[in-house]
């Protein structure tokens, strides 16, 4: 029987963290058994907000494909692959922005409040208002059904099945809308207590040293009412606690959130805890990561393996595509 389609992608814009590994590729590790799943790094996509310094960008990539493996993605259940590798994106990117009134992507709130974000970049670019139609390209050049998402991205999604209807309407019914695959993502803090994210640096990254996650960890901030190991304290309010909820057993939690509560536990304690079992994930990420970054032959193949079987997709959609709108 064939498995339905699913796709999802990652930008090559930097380091992933450890909420990148919870919210997203965990879910992806999951989803390779259920789905014909194809993975991709966005490399294209992070020149839409970096288009001025490229010089991180094939070192991005490189590091991205081996966090992908190291997470447990494997290149014999699922199709992993470069965007910029399959030119046909960028031909549908085309063909689409023909057909997608100027409207529609003006008022994609992300477009708005990132300028904002990122006021210190010139963001007044085609490329950046496209955006979103780079994304539906990405998508439905695969004819996927399925996209991975958490709640807040559905609207993100809305785009995609608008344009995907506009084609269809106008030319000939090739492209399934793609649906949300909804997943609830647990929400990673970073060591201050904000959402985990680069932007704030506030990270634990998958390629940080065993030393230097330590010390993240040990100097996270805490609930601030236990100055004093006698204080009692209020887990709730600890950004440990909340990292302890999705990195450690059940009864850990119950045992420092009584300790807490109780000023039973100490923080250097507490975190030692989180400490031993955040190194627990890590370990085999980092095992997998040094074993990688030394076979650059293994990572080649499995690029151009995915990306072989990824563009035979995408030449054969292009084909219908072309054929539909009546280009030679
Ligand atoms: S005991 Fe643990 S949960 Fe409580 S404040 Fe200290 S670090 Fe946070």
């Amino acid at each position: 029987m064939n498995k339905e389609r699913v796709l999802s992608g990652m930008q090559s814009s930097g380091k992933l963290h450890l909420g990148n590994l919870v919210g997203a590729l965990r879910n992806w590790v999951r989803l390779q058994d259920q789905y014909d799943c194809f993975y991709f790094v966005a490399d294209w996509h992070s020149l839409t907000t970096g288009y001025a310094d490229t010089s991180g960008i094939k070192e991005s990539t490189k590091d991205l494909l081996i966090n992908f493996l190291a997470a447990g993605l494997d290149p014999e259940k699922c199709t992993i692959f470069i965007q910029s590798r399959i030119l046909e994106h960028a031909e549908l990117h085309l063909l689409l922005s023909m057909i997608t009134p100027l409207g529609w992507l003006e008022r994609v709130p992300t477009y708005k409040e990132k300028q904002q974000e990122l006021k210190e970049k010139d963001l007044a670019t085609y490329g950046f208002l496209g955006y979103p139609l780079l994304q539906t390209a990405d998508i439905i050049i695969y004819r996927a059904k399925y996209v991975p998402v958490g709640i807040d991205q559905v609207p993100h999604l809305e785009i995609s099945r608008e344009i995907a209807r506009r084609f269809n309407n106008i030319y000939k019914e090739i492209f399934p809308e793609p649906e949300a695959l909804l997943t609830e993502f647990p929400k990673v803090v970073g060591v201050d207590g904000r959402k985990m994210s680069k932007s704030y640096d506030n990270a634990i990254y998958l390629s940080d040293e065993p030393k230097t996650v330590e010390q993240k960890i040990r100097t996270m901030v805490t609930d601030p009412a236990r100055v004093k190991k006698t204080d009692k304290g209020d887990p709730e309010l600890s950004p440990v606690y909340q990292l302890h909820k999705i990195f450690s057993s059940k009864e850990e939690q119950e045992e420092v959130a009584g300790g807490c509560r109780t000023a039973g536990i100490g923080c250097i304690d507490c975190k030692k805890i989180l400490i031993k079992n955040v190194f627990k994930v890590m370990e085999p990420i980092w095992t997998k990561r040094n074993e990688l970054r030394n076979s650059p032959d293994l990572l080649n193949d499995v690029a151009d393996r995915g990306t072989a079987k990824a563009k035979k997709v995408a030449e054969e959609t292009m084909r219908l595509v072309r054929e539909a709108m009546g280009l030679y």
